[in-house]
């Protein structure tokens, strides 16, 4: 485990649910007006992993970033 992890959101996946907003601790998400989760505050993501965990459709989730940014 590293914290050069990236949240990574595939909005074409995402059915709307509003499950990771909810469950978000330090509310980085939001959903906007097409109804589909939005990253809508990312310095505040402490990459605990709780929206990869909760989303039913895999549409969120930390992934290893390549090049470290
Ligand atoms: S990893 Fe945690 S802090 Fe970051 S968006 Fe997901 S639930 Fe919020
Ligand atoms: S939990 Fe998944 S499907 Fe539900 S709003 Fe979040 S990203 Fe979309």
């Amino acid at each position: 485990m590293s914290d050069q992890k990236q949240l990574t959101l595939k909005r074409e996946w995402c059915k709307g649910c509003g499950i990771c907003v909810a469950f978000c601790p330090t509310k980085v998400l939001i959903m906007d007006t097409d109804y589909k989760c939005t990253i809508d505050n990312i310095d505040a993501c402490i990459k605990c992993g709780l929206c990869e965990l909760r989303c039913p459709d895999y549409a969120i989730y930390l992934k290893e970033a390549e090049d470290g940014k």
